[in-house]
């Protein structure tokens, strides 16, 4: 479609071309000037937005560029945090009274999955009703978590932990917190016995199983046989046989178990709850006295919107992940007549991907659009030019015939230009007709009764694609799209009122070809590429990366010295209005120099010394000289993100 400009473009058209409306979950949409905006839920009983205000994202961001700050920013929506955990506990709530089930859902946030503060503050803050809980798998985040948990919220202690691990767990037992030590290897059983005694204080025990079933999606390894965590069945009997000799068996009171993150099937889901409810009633048998089950993550979001098993996506809903898992726990618990157990379940990705996302502007635009040729070749132009051309000419060959033929001229020109046998301008004039040979190879297919694109074309399109320079860091603002391949909805902010003309890949600012957002979802399928507006001379073009709220902020790297961007917390008001909460600045330059011990003082002393022998020798002026040191010292204070102005 690169050139074929849509007439009669509605707002519609554009919803189904980037799935807003899918991935988007009610809390995304398209207002009537063609802005993409969000929008709160109506209640927290279910996603129903209907009467409630939309703001627009580009009202958002004018707000924060009058603030001072330029892109790329963080967006993160403070609304959407609370919505999840809202929803996340009515619909367990629901599932449980439909199912006349006799144990609560108790919810955890997995601290690894976004560590930031104001994440951290927003979701115990508002989780302090539910007794929203927490869960650490490390020492640091065992710090955060004891001084951030409210109420009654659980703390799940998950990953390898030492004695000074133990020892801060077990004082926040002594604290009264409910802290649950998930024993995850079995030297670590001996270690929490020994300190447990030492310390005089009893631990609540839990034991994290292997469960053999295996989930499909990007983190099938987490499960299975194989997985690096957990207890399989002999050690887990040894656990209780150690437990029972130290007359501890009634601290184990929790069964864990983690499938994987992003687990797309619910029938992975099914069987997974069922084989831990094996393992739940059989520490039961062993004399533990258990009263939860602990399902860890999993519960997948549909970045892709399409709603299917597919590794982006998810076959189920949230009311359909609850009920389940309150189903299968019945199937296995009720014939055998015992209390149902209390769920746990520690969901990171689906509390918080859709409150954060990234928020940039389109610096420069590369176009493959051939130029118009001449009708014909001067009479001494090289035979490779002229074959080349005449290949151009002959509309009547087969296109598949006609695009292997283009690549083998180009190919020539490219290797007679290297052996000096061509000039620079012959060899432009030889990628202008290959361009121009391509592009009228698409047309001819357009035209072409077979809509099937043959198999040997594959790559056409591909070169004639533009490609966008967006004012990010795809190794900062998402790692995972560069390191796994993950999918997140990519969509103009504005402009969605005309249809998008071109076809294009987004190149980040890093001089890396890793660096760069090449696979899509567009109308619901996988793309190579994503179609964009043509950028405008005197108009600034802004996207945005959504559902990055789990995983990106803290896995992100400062891959060519791009650091943290500006990030920026909003509260949508319910009179359609928002407030900014927070504005905290990205990195500046000193500071990313700083973390490869570059510090500026010592930067700042060097340059200086370079001037002042300048000077000395009559290379610059004393005047020259202090701009130089203004400019060094503003470039260090300033934003390692390129600046518009
Ligand atoms: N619990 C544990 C033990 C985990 O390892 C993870 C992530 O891998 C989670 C919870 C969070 O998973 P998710 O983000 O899929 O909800």
């Amino acid at each position: 479609m690169n050139q074929n400009c849509i007439n009669n473009w509605s707002l519609d058209d554009s919803a189904e071309l980037y799935g807003v409306h899918n991935w988007g979950m009610g809390l995304f949409g398209l207002d009537e000037r063609g802005d993409l905006t969000v929008q709160i839920p109506a209640n927290n009983d279910a996603i129903t937005t209907k009467d409630t205000p939309a703001v627009s994202l580009m009202e958002i961001v004018k707000g924060i560029e009058l603030r001072g700050h330029d892109m790329p920013v963080l967006l993160r929506i403070q609304n959407f945090l609370d919505t999840r955990i809202a929803l996340l506990h009515n619909t367990f709530r629901s599932a449980i009274k439909q199912g006349d089930y006799h144990g609560n859902y108790l919810g955890v946030f997995p601290v690894k999955v976004n560590q930031q503060c104001q994440v951290i503050e927003e979701i115990t803050r508002f989780g302090a009703p539910f007794n929203h809980g927490l869960e650490a798998g490390s020492k640091a985040e065992l710090l955060l978590a004891l001084a951030h948990i409210k109420n009654d919220g659980l703390l799940i202690l998950n990953g390898y932990k030492d004695s000074e691990f133990i020892d801060l767990g077990l004082w926040a037992t002594k604290l009264g917190h409910r802290c649950f030590f998930v024993i995850e290897s079995p030297a670590e059983l001996d270690l929490l016995i020994e300190r447990s005694i030492k310390l005089d204080i009893q631990p609540n025990i839990g034991a994290r199983i292997k469960v053999s079933a295996k989930v499909s999606g990007l983190w099938t390894e987490t499960s299975g046989d194989r997985s690096s965590f957990g207890l399989n069945s002999s050690q887990l009997l040894a656990m209780t046989n150690t437990l029972r000799e130290h007359q501890m068996l009634h601290c184990l009171q929790l069964l864990h178990c983690h499938l994987g993150s992003q687990i797309p099937c619910i029938e992975d889901i099914n069987t997974g709850v069922r084989e831990a409810c094996r393992y739940y009633t059989s520490l039961l048998s062993e004399g533990a006295a258990m009263q939860y089950l602990d399902l860890g993550g999993g519960l997948a979001v549909d970045y892709s919107g399409v709603c299917s098993g597919a590794e982006h996506s998810r076959n189920y809903s949230l009311k359909e992940y609850c009920q389940a898992i309150v189903d299968q726990i019945r199937t296995i618990i009720d014939p055998l007549n015992i209390p149902h157990p209390h769920i746990i379940t520690e969901s990171g990705r689906a509390t918080v991907a859709y409150a954060s996302m990234l928020l940039f502007d389109i610096l420069d635009v590369m176009k493959f659009d051939a130029v118009t040729l001449p009708q014909q070749l001067d009479s001494d132009t090289p035979n490779v030019l002229q074959q080349q051309f005449a290949l151009y000419q002959d509309k009547d060959l087969s296109v598949v015939r006609r695009y292997q033929q283009a690549q083998v001229y180009r190919e020539q020109v490219r290797q007679n230009f290297e052996s000096g046998h061509l000039t620079l301008q012959q060899r432009a004039l030889g990628e202008e007709i290959f361009l121009a040979t391509a592009q009228d190879i698409i047309a001819q297919q357009n035209t072409s009764s077979s809509h099937e694109v043959p198999a040997e074309l594959e790559g056409l399109r591909d070169c004639l694609t533009d490609i966008y320079y967006g004012n990010f860091s795809v190794f900062q603002s998402l790692p995972d799209t560069w390191a796994i391949g993950q999918r997140y909805p990519i969509a103009p902010l504005h402009r969605h009122l005309e249809a998008p003309s071109r076809d294009a890949i987004i190149s980040d600012l890093t001089c890396d070809c890793d660096g760069q957002l090449d696979q899509f979802i567009v109308k619901g399928k996988e793309s190579k590429t994503l179609p964009l507006h043509p950028i405008k001379a005197d108009e600034t073009y802004y996207l945005g990366v959504f559902l990055i709220g789990a995983y990106q902020e803290t896995l992100g790297d400062i891959h060519n010295l791009f650091g943290d961007t500006h990030v920026i917390s909003v509260r949508i008001n319910p009179d359609g209005g928002f407030d900014i909460l927070k504005e905290i600045s990205g990195d500046s330059i000193g500071d990313v120099l700083g973390y490869v011990q570059h510090q500026s003082q010592a930067l700042i002393e060097s340059i200086r010394n370079k001037a002042e022998g300048a000077v000395r020798e009559n290379v610059i002026t004393i005047q020259e000289r202090q701009k130089i040191l203004d400019s060094f010292s503003a470039t260090l204070n300033g934003y390692t993100y390129y600046k518009q102005k």
